[in-house]
């Protein structure tokens, strides 16, 4: 196809470096480069300076104490501090952890390896729409529970917890409330102080600042949360997490989330109708479902079903123009459909049949226009090849049909 034309509608899975971010990173890979942990000359100082500037614009962007705020490698060192670094501290007062089925893979490996060194693990469903039953979380919770685990909203359906309702839960129970919060940070309101949530952890790339750095809110008052560091070494970040300071990536995660603070109810409106166009343009098709929940979702992210079309082959139809992801996970050599997906109720036939599209600050309405016209034309193209689609059309019930094995 001669279309040179390629679209990114794969925001949640990364971001573009904003060049607001990078213009304020690159003095400190070079004239300033210090590190920021030499307290005796002028190029420590500087980096120093930098680091503090960043932290208190991550800080602000959550309603936090600049002192809360621990630089990490990302949100899966963060999420892997915060849970082990729990389950280490709070050892002698119990060993049970509460999740979800839904969690981010950094959530649930992380609680998986805790699994095997002896601690217990409660993985919660939820309903239709991703959302956690308060009632079973509630029921959930017993003596030697030690931390409440919930990501803020989810990556692939884009679902936000009733966090404010989950962490009171916690706080009647004296539980911990940790929130993986890398797909709701910069896109909706996050005040970690007015929701009640003890950690928080999330990611630079996701925000439109580089890869490779985050942070991790915990909290020093109310409670004072303390974590067993993961990473020995010089005794950086309050002794939770040596090594020397990633500065210019730490600045950008800074630039990133002042950036974030400033644009955010602009950039929400924005993309949000841009999003609920795909939704009304594609629910508008026929067989179509959309995914999660349709209210308390994020704003710039849909997922939708295509019955009787398989996702992989869809994506083919337009991959050379367009970046989206499917309801599929590559895992090694086989698709599985997303664990997402099916801990909603779906089969696995509509689960492999969606997809996630996903919008940011450097989508126009022209990609927006484009993504709905090839996506629409895509799905059509295969449902014309498909004889489960004749099938259907002729109106045979497909669930009543025997399909012979061979
Ligand atoms: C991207 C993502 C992560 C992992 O973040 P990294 O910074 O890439 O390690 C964890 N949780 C959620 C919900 C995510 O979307």
């Amino acid at each position: 196809m001669s279309d040179k034309r390629l679209v990114y509608l794969d925001n949640s899975a990364t971001t573009p470096v904003d060049p607001r971010v990078l213009e304020e990173m690159l003095p400190y890979f070079q004239d300033k480069f210090g590190n920021a942990a030499s307290r005796n000359h002028s190029f420590g100082w500087v980096a120093e300076d930098a680091v503090d500037q960043a932290r208190e614009r991550i800080a602000k962007l959550l309603g936090a104490d600049p002192r809360e705020i621990i630089f990490t490698s990302g949100a899966t060192e963060g999420v892997n501090l915060a849970i082990k670094g729990v389950a280490n501290m709070y050892r002698r007062k119990g060993n049970h952890i509460i999740t979800a089925k839904t969690e981010h893979k950094a959530v649930l490996d992380t609680c998986k390896a805790l699994e095997r060194q002896g601690m217990e693990v409660t993985y919660l469903d939820v309903n239709r729409q991703g959302l956690v039953d308060l009632e079973e979380l509630r029921a959930a919770i017993k003596d030697t529970t030690i931390l409440v685990a919930l990501m803020f909203a989810n990556n692939e359906i884009g679902t936000i917890q009733p966090v404010k309702e989950i962490a009171k839960i916690c706080a009647e129970n004296k539980t911990l409330f940790f929130s993986d919060a890398t797909q709701a940070v910069g896109k909706v309101p996050v005040n970690v102080k007015d929701m009640g949530i003890h950690i928080l952890a999330f990611s630079g790339h996701k925000i439109y600042g580089p890869k490779g750095v985050g942070a991790l809110y915990v909290s020093r008052k109310n409670p004072r949360v303390k974590l067993t560091a993961q990473i020995d070494g010089g005794g950086h970040e309050r002794g939770m997490r040596s090594g020397t300071l990633n500065v210019p990536a730490i600045v950008g995660l800074g630039k990133a989330c002042e950036l974030a603070g400033e644009e955010m109810e602009a950039e929400t409106v924005r993309l949000q109708a841009l999003r609920d166009k795909i939704d009304h343009e594609l629910l508008q098709m026929e067989e179509v479902v959309l995914n999660g929940a349709k209210e308390s979702r994020l704003p710039q992210l849909t997922n939708i079903s295509f019955k009787h079309v398989e996702g992989e082959g869809l994506m083919m139809t337009f991959n050379e123009n367009i970046a989206l992801s499917s309801g599929s996970a590559c895992t090694s050599a086989s698709l599985e459909p997303s664990y997402v997906l099916k801990a909603l109720g779906l089969g696995d036939d509509l689960a492999h049949s969606s997809l996630r599209i996903s919008l940011g600050r450097f989508t126009t309405e022209e990609d927006v226009d484009y993504a709905i016209e090839r996506i629409r034309d895509g799905v059509n193209h295969m449902r014309s090849l498909s004889p489960i689609w004749e099938m259907y059309q002729e109106g045979i019930d497909l669930d009543s049909v025997e399909w012979s094995e061979h």
